[in-house]
């Protein structure tokens, strides 16, 4: 089966959160301007502008915002997998990111919201970044 598809690189706002996921570290942004929490990796905060952002490793504890199961995929490294979780993630720390719900026998009946899932990153046959998934705890 095909990897997932894996970032590209120069990318200046989101390599340095990719080289902590391949050290098996979920981060995010805190503005040390306004305290705002920002998430997906960028240059600026999202709620004042200012580039003063400190990075901040996560607990990797969340709870599953929301949730849909994908029945079909044809998207190569996909299309095998059968049907799997896509959830929206909130972490402990304040951010929220979509990711996979895995370690389920049934993500149309065991993947439920408000369950608590903690961060595991998932290794790839080829590429350097493995990608960070959840699991129920
Ligand atoms: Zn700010």
């Amino acid at each position: 089966m095909p990897s997932r598809p894996q970032p590209s690189f120069p990318e200046h706002d989101t390599q340095p959160y990719w080289d902590a996921v391949k050290d098996g570290k979920l981060t995010y942004h805190v503005c040390t301007d306004c305290s705002a929490v920002v998430f997906t990796p960028r240059g600026q905060c999202t709620e004042c502008g200012s580039d003063s952002l400190e990075v901040r490793e996560s607990s990797g504890m969340g709870t599953v915002y929301t949730y849909s199961v994908i029945r079909q995929n044809r998207v190569p490294a996909f299309a095998e997998l059968g049907a799997y979780a896509l959830a929206y993630v909130d972490l402990d720390e304040g951010f929220r990111m979509l990711t996979n719900i895995v370690g389920v026998a049934d993500p149309t009946k065991d993947v439920k919201i408000g369950q608590r899932v903690k961060v595991e990153f998932e290794a790839q046959d080829t590429g350097d970044y493995p990608i960070p998934v959840f699991r129920p705890v």
